[in-house]
């Protein structure tokens, strides 16, 4: 029996895919502006030649177009999506509680509890200690 329902988990599914393609696309726009002004990209350009020129340089180009803040988004897309798939989603990671659906709908990467998520980051911001 899964922890949420049917609906939801579809819900959440189509959100997720949504912010993904959305963060996607916003990155790519960003890399597609770069090369915008330079002529197409000869297919055998980084072939022979230079056998030391790997994809890895590629691979490296391309994220540096992900801001941090960016890849822990997607990171914490595709981990959402990954407890979706497993039926995990909606559980707190931490305490094995139900998260409540309103809070699943308003930040479907959430994954705790409200409860939970206040203990981190009370532990998390040492530095301001609550206000009386
Ligand atoms: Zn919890």
């Amino acid at each position: 029996m899964p922890p949420i329902s049917q609906q939801l988990h579809a819900e959440l599914g189509k959100r997720l895919r949504a912010s993904r393609a959305a963060l996607l696309s916003t990155v790519r726009a960003r890399t597609d502006g770069d090369t915008d002004d330079r002529p197409s990209i000869s297919p055998n350009a980084h072939m022979g030649q230079n056998d030391d020129a790997p994809a890895a340089e590629m691979i490296s180009h391309n994220e540096e177009h992900f801001a941090e803040h960016e890849a822990n988004l997607l990171q914490a897309i595709d981990q959402a999506l990954g407890r979706l798939e497993t039926g995990a989603a909606g559980i707190c990671v931490v305490c094995g509680r139900d998260i409540p659906e309103d809070r699943l709908l308003a930040t479907p990467t959430v994954q705790t509890c409200i409860a939970c998520q206040e203990r981190l980051e009370k532990e998390s911001g040492t530095g301001r200690g609550p206000s009386m």
